[in-house]
């Protein structure tokens, strides 16, 4: 196994901070299964590095997973080492692309969100909650083959400017500021879909109005989530 770090460096003087981004990746990937927020080798992430971005690799068991798999990938489609990246380093590519604020993307496989997705649905307004993914609506792309081009083009478009989106027959896509940030939208967008399911099951959801979901954005721009000590 060569060690990446003999690699052509993604950020050129930082290597301690690409190593630390490649523990903390490695740290998230278990953590998505150990959550129940995922199975299996299912799902994946990646986090914006210096000149480019770190991804994990492709279907490689999560509990065997170490700094040293994880994949350096540059905007070009170009990718370092020996494993290769994740089937979905497109759609992650394209989004941090298209979102210079964003650091970091988490694709998984819970059931809730992959149910809501698989009847083909939005999640709407139906919790204030929803606000954290930064739209009233978590948006479901339509389908694609995973891997695809299309499927990239598919979830940028749903994605928008939000935090979040379903991917039809498939999955879900979080992301954030940060990989804590990511995997915070993540869980909620799971709880999100497992209350709509619920709702579903006894007539479907009764929805907050956009005026009311205003409020909350207004409610929450002291910076709801992010922990921070009293005033
Ligand atoms: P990778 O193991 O290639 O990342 O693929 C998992 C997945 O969820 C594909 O959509
Ligand atoms: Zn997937």
């Amino acid at each position: 196994m060569s060690d990446p770090r003999d690699d052509r460096p993604i950020t050129p003087g930082f290597a301690r901070y690409e190593w630390k981004l490649r523990e903390e990746i490695v740290v998230r990937c278990r953590e998505l299964n150990e959550r129940g927020l995922n199975r299996g080798t299912s799902g994946n992430i990646s986090a914006r590095c210096g000149e480019g971005f770190l991804v994990s690799p492709s279907s490689f068991p999560y509990e065997m997973m170490q700094a040293e798999h994880v994949v350096p990938m540059y905007f070009d489609g170009s990718y370092a080492g020996k494993l290769k990246p994740s089937s979905e380093w497109r759609f992650h590519l394209d989004i941090l692309q298209a979102r210079p604020e964003l650091q970091a993307v988490i694709h998984a496989h819970p059931i809730y969100c992959t149910t809501i997705a698989i009847l083909g649905h939005d999640i709407p307004s139906l919790h204030y909650m929803i606000a954290v993914t930064g739209a009233d609506t978590v948006r479901c792309a339509p389908y694609e083959t995973f891997g695809t081009q299309e499927l990239s083009h598919n979830a940028v478009e749903a994605l928008g400017k939000s935090n979040a989106c379903l991917l039809a027959n498939h999955g879900v896509i979080c992301t954030g500021g940060n990989l804590g940030g990511a995997m915070f939208v993540l869980e909620e967008v799971e709880t999100l879909a497992h209350q709509y399911f619920n709702t579903l099951q006894v007539g479907g959801p009764k929805l907050l109005s956009p005026e009311q979901m205003e409020d909350v954005r207004k409610a929450m721009m002291g910076g709801y989530g992010k922990a921070r000590p009293r005033d």
